[in-house]
Order: structure tokens, then sequence, then C-alpha cells
């Protein structure tokens, strides 16, 4: 691991460059600015890039409007950190956008599926967030917590753990939860901006999915659908689906539930997630994509009936060799 490493080309460093993943969500933007606040109370400069925007429900994290597409810089910082990023192509750039040969790149993330791209790697799967391990790097750089930060952190921590209840939680995620609580984390804000803050559009979204739920293996899988004419009638985009997943796993069958999201026509993001056994990640790495054991994602083209029977069908296989 190259923690120490990272640590003294950071604390070398004039001005560096924070990139996180497409969609992103409260880890991804939490790691990213509490990194970013973090470093400016050190002196150095920091940039912040995303391909997507900051989602309505994660705007009240500190600072979260400087975030920017990597377009609108004319140059980028010679070091340039990678959050809550499996891959690089994750943030939705490539090699030719990021000038490999030029950046001096630094990866810090808690994915199982993480490739370790970067010049400098900094991969913890047993995190429960990344920010869980941002929370350490700021310790080790000895910097002063304060409300913003951990407000930042602590909206990783709680948004990749579904409030603390699934199994990636260990006894040092709640330790670093106490610790930022703290340092005056703002957990009501995070409650209402986050949890509390369903449009009456997204819920007629959820309405529209839970009117199509399906079901296979005798209720073990489940999933819902959306098209773009779903998201266009209710002019809500992708990302406002995100949080139904959880009422697909919460129904008491399920050990698999899935979403089919198209993001653009024929293009479709899947989320996926399980409950207590079965390996998500390995399901998604079979379509390119990657994740975690409970919580797993990929991308896939083509007509939306014919994914969702690959993708099912590929689910029931791994199930089966679980013994049901
Ligand atoms: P979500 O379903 O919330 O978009 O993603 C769940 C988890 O799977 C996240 O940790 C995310 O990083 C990962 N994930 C989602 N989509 C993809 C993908 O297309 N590729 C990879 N490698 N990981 C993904
Ligand atoms: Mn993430
Ligand atoms: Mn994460």
């Amino acid at each position: 691991m190259d923690i120490q490493k990272i640590i003294d080309k950071l604390a070398n460093s004039k001005e560096v460059g924070i990139i996180s993943h497409l969609s992103p969500d409260g880890d991804a933007l939490g790691s990213q600015l509490a990194l970013a606040l973090g470093l400016e109370k050190m002196g150095i400069k920091t940039i912040l890039i995303n391909k997507d925007f900051v989602p309505e429900n994660l705007s009240f994290l500190p600072s979260s409007q400087s975030i920017k597409p990597l377009e609108s810089f004319t140059n980028i910082p010679e070091v340039l950190v990678f959050v809550d990023c499996a891959t690089m192509e994750r943030t939705g750039y490539d090699t030719d956008d990021i000038n490999t040969n030029k950046i001096f790149t630094i990866n810090i993330d808690h994915h199982i599926s993480n490739s370790n791209f970067a010049r400098y790697n900094l991969v913890k799967n047993q995190a429960a967030a990344t920010a869980e391990i941002i929370y350490d790097l700021l310790s080790l750089l000895q910097i002063k917590m304060d409300k913003n930060i951990a407000t930042s952190l602590y909206t990783g921590l709680s948004t990749d753990t579904g409030s603390f209840m699934y199994d990636n939680v260990t006894p040092t995620t709640h330790k670093v939860a106490a610790d930022l609580i703290k340092y005056g984390a703002d957990t009501s804000k995070v409650r209402v901006n986050f949890y509390e803050n369903m449009s009456r559009n997204k819920v007629e979204l959820l309405k529209q999915g839970l009117s199509n739920l399906n079901f296979s293996v005798d209720g073990r899988i489940a999933w819902i659908a959306y098209d773009l004419k779903s998201f266009e009638e209710l002019n809500l985009s992708s990302t406002d689906a995100d949080g139904m997943i959880s009422y697909v796993k919460n129904i008491s069958e399920v050990e698999v539930a899935m979403v089919f999201k198209e993001v653009q026509t024929n293009l479709y993001k899947v989320s996926m997630r399980s409950k207590s056994w079965f390996d998500v990640n390995e399901l998604a790495s079979l379509f390119d994509g990657g994740g975690h054991v409970r919580a797993a994602g990929c991308t896939i083209k083509g007509e939306i009936n014919e994914n969702i029977k690959k993708i099912v069908e590929s689910c029931q296989q791994i199930m089966m060799r679980g013994g049901f």
C-alpha cells in the first residue's frame, strides 16, 4: 500500500486535482470535497472534476458547486487523485482525456474490483466507504477536522452503508462516524437533504417501477426497469431512480435486486444489490461492471428485454451454484 508515498506526494504539491465517478454518489462527492477542504487547509490549491453534475439531494454538501467537468479547465494540476473509482474509466474519461504520461495519478478507493490503475494506489476493500479511508489520510496529514469536512465524510459513510445497515459496516465505520459527529458533522442536514427529500415526481417514478416489478426463482431475484420515456415524462434524470433499488431489496424473499435504467437510447445502467449471500460483484463482472459483494453495477447496450434476459439468466446460474 502506497499510503506514506501518497502523504509525501500530497504534502509536497502546490496544486492537486480530485476526480470521481460518473453519476456521483454521496461517497464520491463526500470523499472528494473532504479531501479538497483538507488539502486547502494545508495551503494546497485544489480543483474538483466530475463529468456528471451533482444531484440535487447532495447539493447541500459544502463547496459542491465548485465541481466542474474536465472540459471547463484549461490546465489540470500535475497530481490527480481519483476517489471512489474502481477503474479510470469510471470517471467517464479515458487516458486520452487524462494524459497519464504527464499526470501523476493517485487512486484512493474501496472497491473489491479496483484495478490499481494509478501510480500510487490506496485501495482498502474492507473500508465501508472511500470516506473512511480519506478520514485516515486526513488524520495522517495532521489536518484539523472541522464541521464541513466532518459533514462531507459522514455523508460518504452514511450513504455507502445504507445508514449503517449494510454488511460492509465494521467497528471502524462506527468509530469513524462517532469521531465525525464529535467534530460537528451535521447529521440532520444529511438526513433531511438526502433521505427525507423525495420529490413527488420521484414518488411517481417509484410507483411506476413498483407497478412493473418482476420476479424469478421464487422471488429470490426481483427487478424493475425504466426506459428514457419514464424519466422524460416526469422531467427526471436516471440518477433520480438511485434509491429505488432498496424498495426491491426490502421484499422478504428477495436476495438479488436489480434496477435497469435507460441512460441513452438502448444503453442501460444496471444497479445490483444482494441481501445476505449472493456476490453481485461476480454477476456485474460478467458484463464488464463491478463494485462490491452486496452492491455492484454495469452498463449494457442493446434491447432492454434481451439485456434483462441475459443478466437474469446469469444471475439464476450463479444462484443455482449456491444451492437454489
Ligand atoms: P450503483 O448501483 O449505486 O450505481 O452502484 C453500486 C456499486 O457498483 C458502486 O460501488 C459502483 O461503484 C459500482 N458500479 C456501478 N456501476 C458500475 C460500472 O458500470 N462499472 C463498475 N466497475 N462498477 C460499477
Ligand atoms: Mn460511489
Ligand atoms: Mn464508495
